[in-house]
């Protein structure tokens, strides 16, 4: 119904079932970002060690390999929308908590930092479902998961969209590429291919962006 739950929304959990019952009837978008104005969190950790394409309990996981610390629920919010492949704009409760002077949904100007980052190149568990359709897109050497899984999340967007067909190449991904030249890739390791999408990892967001333009639109 949201699209993604979250910091913000996570703070259901703190009203009684009447009244989350009644979120509903109002909408959810505005009583949640208000809900938010009254209970602030100001520390959120998300587990993003193996999150899924539709929800929690399905069937499709998709390995990131890390842990997402905040302090502000609505850049929390936004970044994990990014990393599935969604604009910020796209969740109306995020943009109205802001709005409301929750946080700011504004990524490009968080500080962020990076510990006991996943780069390891070890072997990933076998993907199933879903995700294993969309990676038959790619050509992964060595990636990090957070990067592939972002890559996955990104592909799934264009699923959606129907822009996904036969007779696309593949998009190189992974470390096993650093210096080699190529078609089509993602992340810092293609930087030597002709076209590459800089990031380390780079947001699905940016991915979706990316390959419609560079990828989809010049093989139609
Ligand atoms: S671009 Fe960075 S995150 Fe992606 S595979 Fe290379 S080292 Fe890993």
């Amino acid at each position: 119904q949201t699209l993604i739950t979250c910091a913000l929304k996570n703070n259901k959990g703190l009203i009684p079932n009447a009244e989350k019952r009644r979120f509903h009837t109002l909408g959810l978008h505005r009583p949640i970002a208000h809900l938010n104005t009254v209970v602030r969190n100001d520390f959120i950790l998300v587990d993003n060690i193996c999150g899924d394409l539709d929800f929690e309990e399905g069937g499709n996981p998709v390995v990131m390999n890390r842990i997402l610390a905040f302090r502000d629920p609505v850049l929390c919010d936004a970044f994990v929308c990014e990393s599935m492949g969604h604009k910020p704009e796209e969740v109306d409760y995020i943009m109205l908590a802001q709005q409301l002077g929750v946080g700011s949904a504004d990524t490009a100007k968080a500080h962020m930092v990076y510990l006991n980052e996943d780069l390891s190149t070890k072997k990933k568990p076998p993907m199933t479902g879903r995700v294993k359709k969309l990676a038959s897109y790619t050509d992964s050497q060595d990636a990090c998961s957070a990067c592939f899984g972002s890559l996955i999340y990104a592909l799934d967007r264009l699923q959606e969209r129907g822009e996904l067909k036969k007779g696309l190449p593949p998009v190189a991904i992974g470390q096993g590429f650093r210096g080699k030249t190529g078609d089509i890739g993602v992340g810092h390791c293609t930087a030597c291919f002709s076209k590459s999408l800089e990031g380390c990892p780079p947001k699905a967001a940016d991915m979706v962006e990316f390959l419609e333009k560079e990828w989809v639109c010049k093989h139609m």
